[in-house]
Parts: structure tokens; C-alpha cells; sequence
């Protein structure tokens, strides 16, 4: 039974002193190949990766999408990997349909989910229906398959959306770490001023929410729960993951092509969420979250740092010489990271065992790319 969004509230509230106090670590328990994973979304661009990795380590994965033509499309982008399966879900809160789809295919334990699949688009008007639902009770849904199936690791995609507090302004003394929350409630979704607002306020009821069912289950839960929160994710799509026109970009390569695009003369747009990170990084961490004992019950910032967009237009036209004159060159060398928060990503760097990937490295791969995708998809 759904419970009333006033109930909601309370819960949520009380989980978010309890995480700001100490974060729930359940139950220490890491996977290694050849385990199960199923990763929910599996035709996104960020599930493209972390399908890949998956893979590569040696992971069988069974990967929902939402419709047969993605079945063949993810299949490819993946060769026909032996250890890929793939489902479809159509309806990411129905419980009944997941596990149908998930046992017309497994005939053997599942041992981890990677939740992924999420709406990240502003381009909605109807917040609840469109953003809310899909991600708070797709979320909701997705903790009762891993009940169901009685899986060990849960890990869950959140976002900077979820750390990040708008009210707060450009804030430029402040520096946002996987400790802070942002305040949004389900009903600020709602009433949301915009649909980036309304974005935000749903990926932060959505993590809320999985905390909160962990820490309801503390009888009978049989997994433990790690919450991956990327910035804006930048970097390329695999071979065939491409989509077939710009128009297609998925929201955070968007932010990319709409610098690259205005021309030697034309104006860079202003910067809107400025923390980022390459997705080859996110996909990394994904997979780790599964082995590594580090993570278990862990919230991680994943962000290489802050960039600016005329920092994009700098790096893309330095990296990318051919494109130049689609580039804009603005101010070069201008920046904007004292006008606003940083961000420390220290504690993450130390439990990954990582070092992010530079802005340049990754620019160099997806704004080729780009524009490549702009040519396919010319009539
Ligand atoms: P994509 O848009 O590329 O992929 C989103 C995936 O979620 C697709 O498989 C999509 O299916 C599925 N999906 C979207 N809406 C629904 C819905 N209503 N019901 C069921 N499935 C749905 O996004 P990304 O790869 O960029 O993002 C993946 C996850 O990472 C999301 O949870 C997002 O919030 C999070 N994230 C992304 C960041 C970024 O910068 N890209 C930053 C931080 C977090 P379909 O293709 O059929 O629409």
C-alpha cells in the first residue's frame, strides 16, 4: 500500500537525520564474477558503459529495457556478448512485471541490481507523471525485486541533484560533499518551477527512499544498499550506442553539443550545473560498488570537479582543431569557478582508489562524436 505523501515526508525527514548522522552500513557482503547483475535502464548511456565494464570483468548481466527494438540495439552495442541477456519492462512500478520478465529469462540466482533506469529529461510538463512516479516508486519497485529475488547488492544511481541545495544559490564559499543533502520534497516536485527543479526533487525522494526501505527492513532485508551520485556526466557513447540525431542526446551530452554547435562567432550559453564527471569514471564505480567491502552502505560524490561552458569551448577547440569553426570562442580562458560552490570529492578519490579523468581527455572523445551524430542525422 502506497503510503500518504504527508506520511512520506515524516519518514524521509527522520532517514535524512539518520543518514546526516551515520550512514547505514547493513550488510558487508561483496560479489565477485560470475555473478548476476541485473541493470535496470540498460539502453541508457550511462547503463551502456556499466554494461560494458560488467562484461569485461567477467559479470553475467541481465539488462531490462523498454522495448523489443532495444533488445537488438543493446545486443549489438555489446557484440552478442554470451553473458548479456536482456528483458523487457514496460512499466518500471509494476512489481508483477518485472519479475515475470526477470523469470522468463534467469534460470539461476540473481546476486546484484544496478538501478539506472530513471527519466533525465527536462523536456516534460507534467512532473508527477513524467519524473516523481517513474523515479520514487520505479525506485520503490525495484527494492521489492531485490527483496523478491533476495539479492545481495543494491546499487543505486542517484545524482549531484540530490546534494545539491538550488536555494542556496551560487553559495560561492561553500563546498558540497556526499555529506550534504538537498531539501527538496516530493511535493517541491510537484509544484516544481521548472523541470530541472522538478528532476532534482525527484532523484532526491528516490534516494531518500531507498535508504529509507533499507532501514525499514531491519528484519528480513538481504542486501545492502550503496548510493552512486554522478555530476553531469559527459564523455563518449560506445560504438552503436550513438543516438540516431542530436535531437536524441540524452540530457548531459546535450549540455556539451549546445556549446560546440553556436559557432566561431556565436554565443556560449550560460553555465547551468557546473560539477561533471566522465562516464567511463561513473561506469567504474558501479561496478566496484559490487566487489569492493569499502562501499557497502556508502553515498559517494562522483565529480571531477567544476567546469564552466566557455571552459568547454576552450578544451573542445584546442582538442578537436578540425571543428573549430562550429566552436565559439567567447572569452578564452575565461572562468566562473569563484563565482560559485566547489565541490571535494577527496574521501571518494581515497575509497575508489581513483583519479578522475580530465576534462580535455574526455571532450576529446564525445565532441567528435557529436558532431558525427549531427551529420547522421541530417535529412
Ligand atoms: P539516459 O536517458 O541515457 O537513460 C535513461 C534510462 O532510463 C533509459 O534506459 C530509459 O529508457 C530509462 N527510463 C527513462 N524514463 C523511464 C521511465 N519512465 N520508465 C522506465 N525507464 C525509464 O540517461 P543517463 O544514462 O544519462 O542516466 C541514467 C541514470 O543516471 C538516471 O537515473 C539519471 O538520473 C542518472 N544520472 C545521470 C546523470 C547524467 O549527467 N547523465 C547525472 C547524474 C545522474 P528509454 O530509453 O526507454 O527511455
Amino acid at each position: 500500500m502506497k503510503r500518504r505523501s504527508s506520511e512520506r515526508v515524516h519518514l524521509l525527514l527522520t532517514v535524512c537525520d539518520f543518514l546526516n548522522a551515520a550512514m547505514p552500513s547493513k550488510l558487508p557482503s561483496t560479489l565477485s564474477a560470475p555473478a548476476l547483475v541485473l541493470v535496470t535502464g540498460a539502453n541508457g548511456f550511462i547503463a551502456s558503459h556499466v554494461v560494458s565494464q560488467l562484461l569485461a570483468a567477467g559479470y553475467h548481466v541481465l539488462g531490462t529495457v523498454r522495448s523489443a527494438a532495444k533488445i537488438g540495439t543493446v545486443l549489438k552495442v555489446h557484440n552478442h556478448h554470451r553473458k548479456l541477456q536482456l528483458c523487457i519492462v514496460e512499466d518500471i512500478t509494476s512489481k508483477e512485471e518485472y519479475v515475470s520478465a526477470i523469470e522468463s529469462v534467469i534460470d539461476s540466482h540473481l546476486d546484484a541490481i544496478i538501478h539506472l533506469a530513471a527519466p533525465f529529461s527536462y523536456s516534460v510538463t507534467d512532473y508527477e507523471k513524467d519524473l516523481l512516479i517513474p523515479a520514487v516508486r520505479g525506485t520503490e519497485t525495484v527494492l521489492d525485486i531485490a527483496q523478491h529475488f533476495k539479492i545481495k547488492t543494491f546499487v543505486h544511481t542517484n545524482s549531484f541533484a540530490c546534494i545539491y541545495d538550488a536555494a542556496a544559490g551560487a553559495a560561492p564559499g561553500k563546498t558540497y560533499t556526499s555529506a550534504d543533502w538537498s531539501p527538496l520534497a516530493y511535493e517541491d516536485g510537484i509544484h516544481a518551477p521548472n523541470a530541472p527543479a522538478a528532476y532534482r526533487a525527484a532523484k532526491t525522494v528516490a534516494e531518500q527512499s531507498a535508504w529509507a526501505y533499507i532501514e525499514q527492513c531491519t528484519t528480513g532485508s538481504s542486501f545492502s544498499l550503496i548510493s552512486l551520485c554522478p555530476a553531469m556526466v559527459f564523455g563518449p557513447f560506445l560504438p552503436g550506442a550513438e543516438p540516431c540525431s542530436v535531437a536524441e542526446l540524452n540530457e548531459s551530452s546535450k549540455i556539451v553539443w549546445d556549446v560546440i554547435r553556436q559557432g566561431e562567432n556565436g554565443n556560449i550559453p550560460p553555465t547551468k550545473a557546473p560539477v561533471w564527471v566522465d562516464v567511463r569514471d561513473v561506469a567504474e564505480a558501479h561496478v566496484r560498488a559490487l566487489s569492493d567491502e569499502a562501499l557497502v552502505g556508502k553515498r559517494l560524490l562522483l565529480a571531477a570537479g567544476v567546469y564552466c561552458n566557455q571552459e568547454i569551448a576552450d578544451v573542445a577547440r584546442e582538442m578537436c582543431p578540425k571543428h573549430k569553426s562550429r566552436i565559439p570562442c567567447g572569452m578564452p580562458g575565461k572562468r566562473e569557478a569563484a563565482s560559485h560552490f566547489k565541490v571535494d570529492t577527496r574521501a571518494e578519490e581515497g575509497i575508489l582508489g581513483t583519479r578522475w579523468m580530465s576534462l580535455r581527455d574526455s571532450l576529446s572523445d564525445i565532441v567528435p562524436q557529436l558532431f558525427e551524430i549531427e551529420q547522421k542525422g541530417m535529412p
